[in-house]
């Protein structure tokens, strides 16, 4: 086994015999084994629907903390074998096997596409496909397999990131076209007495079914980690029984899990493995799979679900919870729809000092304890900036109660990580009011990393020509040390340091 796509990887190195993710060798070759039959097919067979879901649902189902299940992991093996199958089969292990920087790049572009894949995989949901996207899938993994010179491995690079931000974008169409567009909303972290379900994960249209089916149930629903932002939607928020969000950051989640009175669904990840004191209540759909948990599969038949949160019952009382810093209100709804709405007003406080800086503080959160910079951080960025966020990295900081700069609010979360586009957007309409470019904008992003769909951001954002991007909580241990220098030089990334050097270094 050899594995080091994710932040967590061993000692910065690669997880051999086990993962620290809780992935078994077995399962890390199983995974292998799919990426190489998709760089098959992406060689051999026809370019055509049926591959395309196949590459991006396989895809998908290698990301970090989605599929734990050998049995599912393997039948979708054998699905791409019947869909394509050669003798000349490619190897993965020929990537690990190639010198230091080529299996960087490599690296960062297969990394990459995984990333992509979930964010197309969500899209297509809606029926919202792009032959750019689509076609790259295919190029990307034909390059993997091939003899290339590092500078076109280094412009397929920023490929992935220009092609990743085609990707965001029909995703954010999907979602803003099916459910309206985020308006801020206050969401609570209370339980109230009664039965109720948990949903984890990314999907939209999953929570959308799930609520459907729940409607005058007596079920209560209320959304874990990057589902927060759904509270938003004004086509998911309109049911009633949508109360609040449940438990803090991603990784808390078996201690989260552990004893509550309700079933946990699971729609991508961040799952992680699935303890026995709650195995029997946790459920999984689409991508996401663990043994001995039962799958939802494409019917969206939520009916045991809703049938285990009635026999559970939900808590008797009332139960008050708090996010992790104390504060018992979450604020979400802060896509670009929103914020370009008060763009002409944070212009003119921009011009008049009154805002001095806008930090884009966001990505994926994890279980290093060096990931407390984050909420040091924004507790340390002064009162005249905005905080920007997405992702579930804001769970550091997302329940600390801050005042509003004049009727601007000094943290806004855009959404999702699925909801990068946001930013992207917001800081393109910023610059255009300010006359200027991305590159000259008062605005800095301080981004954590944790998985593949941080790779496919983070390239996105240097597709784009930012700069100065503050990257923690650790370097990808996937990028060489002559890549890293290149990153470094050309594009100015920065490891975090401590947020008041990182602060100072910032704001002079
Ligand atoms: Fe290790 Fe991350 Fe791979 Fe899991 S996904 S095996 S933690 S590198």
């Amino acid at each position: 086994m050899f594995c080091y796509q994710c932040e967590q990887t061993k000692c910065n190195k690669y997880c051999q015999d086990t993962g620290v993710c809780g992935k078994t060798e077995t399962t890390a070759q199983i995974q292998d084994k799919i990426v190489s039959a998709l760089i098959d097919l992406a060689n051999g067979a026809e370019r055509n629907e049926k591959h395309t879901q196949l590459i991006i649902n396989g895809l998908f189902m290698t990301i970090t903390n989605v599929n734990f299940d050998d049995l599912s992991l393997q039948k979708y093996l054998d699905i791409i074998k019947n869909a394509y199958y050669t003798d000349n089969s490619y190897n993965i292990k020929t990537l690990w096997d190639e010198n230091d920087d080529t299996r960087s790049l490599k690296s960062i572009i297969l990394f990459g596409i995984k990333g992509m894949a979930a964010f197309a995989y969500h899209a297509r949901r809606f029926n919202y496909r792009s032959e750019v996207v689509d076609s790259f899938f295919y190029e990307a993994l034909q390059a993997i397999s091939k003899n290339k010179s590092l500078n076109e491995l280094g412009a397929l690079v920023l490929k992935t990131g220009e092609i990743n931000l085609k990707a965001l974008e029909l995703l954010d169409k999907a979602n803003t076209a099916t459910y309206g567009h985020p308006v801020p909303t206050m969401v609570t972290t209370d339980i109230e007495a009664g039965p109720f379900i948990v949903i984890s994960g990314h999907d939209l249209m999953d929570i959308s079914i799930l609520l459907e089916q729940t409607k005058d149930r007596g079920v209560n629903i209320y959304t874990h980690g990057e589902m927060l932002p759904c509270h938003a939607y004004p086509e998911l928020k309109k049911y009633k029984h949508l109360k609040g969000n449940f438990g803090t950051a991603w990784q808390n989640q078996q201690k989260e899990f552990e004893n509550i009175p309700a079933p946990i669904l699971f729609t991508t990840n961040c799952m992680m493995p699935v303890l026995d004191s709650y195995a029997d209540r946790t459920f999984t759909t689409s991508a996401v799979a663990f043994p001995r948990v039962k799958h939802i599969d494409s019917n969206k038949d939520f009916t045991p679900i809703i049938k285990t949160a009635i026999e559970l019952g939900g808590y008797k009382t009332f139960q008050h919870r708090t996010g992790l810093n104390g504060g018992c209100v979450l604020a979400v709804g802060y896509g670009h729809n929103t914020v370009i709405s008060l763009a002409d007003k944070i212009v003119a406080l921009l011009n008049q000092g009154k805002i001095k800086h806008i930090f884009i503080v966001g990505g994926c959160d994890g279980a290093k304890s060096g990931r407390n910079y984050y909420t040091e951080f924004v507790r340390k960025i002064p009162q005249n900036s905005l905080i920007l966020t997405y992702a579930c990295g804001k769970y550091r900081f997302n329940d600390i109660f801050t005042e509003k700069i004049e009727d601007i609010p000094h943290i806004m979360d855009m959404g999702q990580c699925n909801d990068t586009y946001s930013a992207i957007k917001i800081i393109r309409e910023l610059a255009k009011k300010l006359n200027c470019s991305i590159a000259n904008l008062p605005v800095s992003f301080v981004i954590s990393w944790y998985e593949q769909k941080s790779v496919s951001i983070l390239l996105t954002l240097l597709y784009l020509g930012i700069q100065n991007i503050r990257l923690g909580p650790g370097m990808p241990a996937f990028v060489s040390p002559n890549i890293m220098r290149m990153l470094i030089n050309k594009f100015k990334i920065k490891p975090i340091s401590t947020p008041d050097e990182d602060l100072k270094a910032i704001l002079g």
